[in-house]
This record gives C-alpha cells, structure tokens and sequence, in this order.
C-alpha cells in the first residue's frame, strides 16, 4: 500500500511539475487545521513531507493563519506547529481574515507561487480545486495525502494540449524566458521588422518614381515629331521627379 501510495504520489508531483512548472523546494501552505490533525495523528510534518513529496519543501503559512489558532485554546499544539513555519505575507496584514479565505487569496486565482496547499478545511479544498494548478495534501488515516489532481487542473491541461490555450505556468515561462534571454532577442527582432514595416513604404515610393522617368523615355523614342513635344513635357516632369533623386541621395 506504501508503494502504491508513492507511485501515485510521483506520479501527480510529476504532473504538476511538467504542466504547472512546479519546482523543488515546493512550498506548502499550511493552516491549522492540518497541523491539528498532523498532531492527533502523531505525524511530524517536517519529516513526512519530504519524504512523501521526494524533494525539499519550505513549509509556510500566513499570519491570518495564525491569528485564528490564537483565538482556540484547544488549538495551542497545532499553533506551536504552526508558528515555526515561515510566514507569507498575505494582503490582510492589518485586518486578519477567516485563515480560509486568507489560503485560497494567497493563491491568487492562478497560483502564480507554487504553492501546495495543506488543509482539511473542506472550504478551502472546495475553494483550490476551482483553481488549476493546486496540489492538495490532507490527512488521512493516519497518513498525508497528496490528492489527485483536480478536474480543474487535467481540464486545463488538455484544453493547452489541443492548443486552445496557454497555462498561466507557461505565460510566466514563456515571460520569464524573454527576460532571460532568447526571446529578449526576438523581441528586439520583431521591433526592427516592424521598423522595416515602417521604412518600406518610403523605398518603394521612391522606386515609383523611378519607373515614371524611363516611360517617359520610352515614350520620347517613339516618334521624332513627338520628341519635341515630349521633351518639353519631359523638361516640365523632371521637374517634380528630380525631387525624390536628392533625397535618395
Ligand atoms: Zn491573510
């Protein structure tokens, strides 16, 4: 069962690292109520998480977090547990909310942190399956459980591998890269051609130009009563036509 269980472990950080861009160390958002059921359980998160996750995790939580264990004295274990995690700043620094709302904000619609979340707030877990692109851990019989990835997420992601659109994990790559370096160039590149864009119409107006002095030339070859008139037509044309040759010039 232990084997089966990090297979299938593997197998969705596998997932979330290929579609969501997940990168070691994985940072998990933890509240109360997990460590409250890490502590009933007897499991020590410090030491499962990595394990379980096979790679380095930094474990955090946000102060609303905190606050709301503050607020339970049946919580003081779990707020012990929680308060040696580092602490993300969240947007209610000055007004603590519900450590509910404050976890699913952090996550701030397209989880542009990474953040694993783990919680057995049934809230919370409704609120992040609605998002693409968040890992769940939870408690169960006496083991940490890292869910299957939501229908949200494998919805999303076949929807980019049908092409109909680009991950917010592959925007962010796609802008980290052109920061980067690649695309900086391509970006500069497509500057220059829309600059060529631009220019073009000046040469080619020129080039009109060109092609108006040689009719004019054909035409004087054609008959030798003509010229004479031509020519004076032609003395009266250059005129304008010797306008453009300067400012090719
Ligand atoms: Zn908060």
């Amino acid at each position: 069962m232990k084997i089966k269980r990090q297979k299938q472990a593997k197998k969705t950080i596998s997932f979330y690292k290929y579609n969501f861009n997940f990168r070691e160390p994985f940072q998990i958002l933890i509240d109360g109520t997990f460590c409250q059921a890490a502590l009933k359980n007897k499991i020590q998160i410090k030491e499962q998480l990595p394990k379980y996750l096979m790679g380095e995790v930094q474990l955090c939580t946000t102060n609303c977090a905190m606050k709301e264990l503050e607020s339970i004295k049946e919580l003081y274990g779990a707020k012990l547990i929680l308060q040696r995690f580092q602490v993300r700043n969240c947007k209610h620094f000055k007004n603590p909310v519900a450590a509910s709302d404050c976890l699913l904000s952090m996550l701030e619609g397209s989880n542009p942190h990474h953040y694993f979340v783990a919680t057995q707030d049934q809230e919370v877990t409704a609120g992040l399956k609605k998002i693409p692109g968040v890992p769940l851990l939870y408690i169960v019989l006496n083991t940490v459980v890292l869910d299957k990835p939501s229908q949200c997420s494998v919805s999303q992601v076949q929807a980019v591998a049908l092409g109909e659109m680009v991950t917010p994990a592959q925007q962010q790559n796609i802008d980290s890269l052109k920061e980067v370096q690649g695309i900086k160039q391509d970006g500069e590149r497509r500057g220059k051609k829309r600059k060529r864009k631009i220019s073009n119409p000046n040469p080619l107006s020129c080039l009109k130009k060109k092609k108006q002095p040689p009719r004019q030339q054909a035409k004087k070859t054609e008959g030798d009563k003509k010229r004479s008139r031509h020519r004076k037509r032609t003395a009266g044309g250059q005129g304008p036509s010797l306008n453009p040759t300067p400012v090719e010039k």
